[in-house]
């Protein structure tokens, strides 16, 4: 489903991404794990070319593309591919919650507005925010954005969703309403790569870990090996620090 070969990135002389290959494979859910500044955001940012790699191929559903040179319609194939839901919800401000999910069915997926809505609908009772279609979101808590961002994510029926900390910018009470849709989503097998500080839910939701540190893959296994039973002393190091 996913595939990245070969992966370089720097931001000037700094080396952030080094050489980086990973599959995933289809209704795999990845949890990618590791200290601040060890490149997880700027991995999930250039599958989508929301950051531009220097070289590597990366492939997702039926689209390759080799980073070193690709022109508009590649890019615009490859970011149709994913989806993504940042820690900070991202929400447009001006517009409902259900407005937020079907502008992009009506305006990029030529949807009659009648079947948005319904689909729209239909992805907000998913997430259990159906009775707040209407309102806006500085009228919502955080976790009920966040649960927005991930019934937006998929109204354009992604290959995948690349999630970035969806949860560290909530208050601790809301986490879990978050977590909850994840799982469900984990369990209709919905491809997943999710940067995570949460260990106890990496532990239960992702089938594979990987641990990252300095723009390398230290190492990446199942999630209970890689979090409770790695004997890598980084790895090690670094669990450590988080509990
Ligand atoms: P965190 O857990 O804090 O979110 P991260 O693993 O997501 O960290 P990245 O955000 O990918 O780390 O950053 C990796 C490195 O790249 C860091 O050293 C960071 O300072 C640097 N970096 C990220 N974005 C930029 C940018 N736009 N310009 C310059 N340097 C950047
Ligand atoms: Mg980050």
């Amino acid at each position: 489903m996913i595939s990245v070969k070969q992966l370089n990135k720097r931001f000037g002389d700094k080396v952030v991404l080094d050489d980086i290959s990973l599959t995933i494979g289809e209704g795999e859910v990845v949890a990618i794990i590791g200290p601040s500044g060890s490149g997880k955001s700027t991995l999930l940012r250039c599958l989508n070319l929301l950051e531009k790699p220097e070289s590597g191929v990366i492939q997702i559903g039926d689209v390759a593309l080799d980073t070193a040179s690709y022109n508009a319609k590649e890019e615009h194939a490859l970011r149709g591919q994913t989806a993504m839901v940042f820690q900070n919800y991202s929400l447009f401000r001006n517009k409902t919650a259900l407005e937020n999910i079907t502008e992009g069915l009506i305006m990029v997926k030529k949807m009659a507005k009648a079947q948005a809505n319904q689909t729209g609908m239909q992805l907000l009772e998913l997430v259990g925010m159906a009775p707040q279609a209407h309102q806006y979101p500085v009228t919502l808590s955080g976790g009920q954005q966040q649960r927005v961002s991930i019934a937006r994510a998929l109204a354009v029926k992604p290959r995948a969703i690349l999630f970035d900390e969806p949860t560290s910018a909530l208050d601790p009470e809301r986490v879990h309403e978050v977590l909850q849709v994840m799982k469900s989503l984990a369990q209709q097998k919905t491809t997943m790569v999710i940067v995570t500080h949460e260990m106890q839910f990496a532990k239960e939701v992702a089938d594979r870990v990987i641990f990252m540190a300095d723009g390398h893959i230290v190492e990446q296994g199942p999630a209970e090996q890689v979090i409770s039973f790695s004997d890598n002393p980084i790895t090690r190091r670094f669990l450590r620090q988080m509990t």
